[in-house]
């Protein structure tokens, strides 16, 4: 690991021991979800409160709190939700049709102030 990211890591550490963030409890299993999917740097969870048949959210393990504030050191870790995307989509059953949307602050209905891809599928969406 090069001394930039140990860093990063330790600064979101501290962030999470001293923030209310929801999706900080849900990745140190403060509290409870159900999770689709895990590795070192992003978890997969149902959303609470699902918009399609399949609605996960696509979270990075480390606190950003939204699009404006990811870092140029950040530009890894935004591959790999991306990466985690297409790991979700090739494990549909039948249409293998999905979206992502990334709402950036609570104007769009941004309401977690964790940065996180909804993953919506099984269903027609052709609104957009
Ligand atoms: P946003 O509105 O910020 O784009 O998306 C936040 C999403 O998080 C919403 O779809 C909401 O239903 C979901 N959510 C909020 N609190 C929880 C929670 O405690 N657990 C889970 N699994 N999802 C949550
Ligand atoms: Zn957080």
């Amino acid at each position: 690991m090069s001394r930039a990211n140990c860093i990063e890591g330790l600064r979101n550490k501290i962030f999470m021991a001293q923030n209310d963030c929801i999706f900080c409890k849900i990745i140190v299993k403060e509290l409870s979800s159900k999770i689709i999917i895990e590795n070192n740097d992003v978890i997969v969870i149902q959303d609470i409160v699902p918009k399609a048949p399949v609605h996960y959210l696509i979270i990075p393990k480390k606190h950003i709190a939204d699009v404006m504030a990811l870092q140029e050191i950040d530009a890894q870790l935004v591959g790999k939700l991306l990466l985690m995307a297409k790991e979700l989509g090739a494990k549909l059953t039948g249409s293998q049709a999905f979206r992502l949307i990334v709402n950036n602050g609570s104007d769009v209905g941004q309401s977690v102030f964790h940065l996180h891809f909804h993953f919506l599928s099984g269903k027609k969406m052709l609104d957009f």
